[in-house]
């Protein structure tokens, strides 16, 4: 049995490095990085560093959709992704007197019989896996309740679905029938979601997690940043205590903590385990120049300085 990662909309991500961004100009570039991206690659790269069994899934077309599998291959990372019509996107950051300017392409349009195969593919993925993990936005073309649908057939075969995605593709799950058994919003996708500006103060999480939208969710693990976690499990509530770091690149922190809820219910860790180990990893991402990698030398001795109390 194996972890499940599902990214619908994976991309090839390219960082060019440049001392001066020049608008209305030529910029030459020399010092560039190419790499396998979108949110569930990195869960996916973070669990392959933390030696779990698992296959990455999803949704590939044309020669990026070959890079990206080729990329795993090089990383022994197993793979069997849905292949479709449409192009694999690129997205771009460019680095420049300590910004980033982003540039993200939407992605190939997905037709309704790929929609449909696709969900064929993935329950037939299901009778290997002991947990599915969803990360990310849902590709143009498929209904925003289509993860409500990947979910609906994970849990007729009783495979817990870790899910994290923003906006309206959310707000549908959390409307439906068919709920995931972990949501790991950030404060931003929190207050998003309810519709409420929310900061770090502690009633007003519990209270916030306390709304109907969550009924049925088994957790909701919500990611503070440099403040490590916020977490209802059922009817107990967390705070997760993390201690000061220097930071590299947070980007990716959060897919990381995600290789990490998923990695703890695969080991049936308790709470207080799971909820260090899935900041243990967040934060190693985030003293990390690339994304979705963690260096697990200083694993041992972060895990130590984390707090998890009862609230
Ligand atoms: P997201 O990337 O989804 O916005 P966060 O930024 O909340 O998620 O990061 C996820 C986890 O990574 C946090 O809960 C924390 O454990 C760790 N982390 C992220 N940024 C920092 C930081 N600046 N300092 C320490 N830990 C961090």
């Amino acid at each position: 049995m194996s972890i499940l990662t599902v990214t619908m909309n994976p991309s090839v991500d390219i960082a060019y490095q440049l001392p001066t961004f020049k608008l209305d100009d030529v910029n030459r570039v020399s010092n560039v990085n190419k790499s396998a991206g979108g949110k569930g690659l990195n869960v996916t790269r973070v669990l392959k560093e933390i030696d779990e069994d698992l296959t990455a899934t999803g949704l590939v077309g044309g020669d990026l959709g070959n890079y990206i599998k080729s990329q795993l291959d090089q990383g022994a990372i197993h793979h069997d992704f849905y292949q479709i019509k449409g192009n694999t996107r690129n997205c771009i950051a460019i680095l420049h007197e300590g910004m980033q300017t982003e540039i993200l392409e939407s992605g190939p349009t997905i037709s309704d019989v790929e929609g449909e195969a696709f969900k064929n593919h993935f329950e037939s993925l299901l009778k290997d896996a002991e947990v599915v993990s969803i990360s990310g936005s849902t590709p143009s073309g498929l209904a925003t309740d289509y993860y409500v649908e990947l979910i609906m057939i994970a849990n007729a075969k009783e495979v817990p679905v870790v899910l994290d995605t923003s906006g309206e593709s959310l707000r549908q799950v959390l409307l439906s029938g068919h709920k995931p058994k972990v949501i790991k919003p950030n404060v931003d996708e929190l207050s998003q979601l309810l519709g409420r500006e929310l900061d770090k103060d502690l009633n007003l999480l519990k209270e916030a997690l306390q709304d109907s939208l969550f009924n049925g969710v088994e957790w909701v693990i919500v990611s503070l940043g440099s403040e490590g976690a916020f977490a209802k499990h059922n009817d107990l509530y967390y705070k997760v205590d993390i201690p000061t770091i220097d930071i590299v690149n947070p980007v990716g922190s959060g897919d990381s903590t995600v290789a990490g809820i998923v990695s703890g219910i695969t080991r049936n860790y308790d709470d207080v385990a799971l909820l260090k180990h899935a900041n243990v990893l967040g934060m190693l991402n985030a003293q990390e120049e690339i994304t979705g990698h963690v260096n697990l030398n200083h694993y041992e001795a972060l895990f130590n300085k984390i707090q998890v109390r009862g609230v």
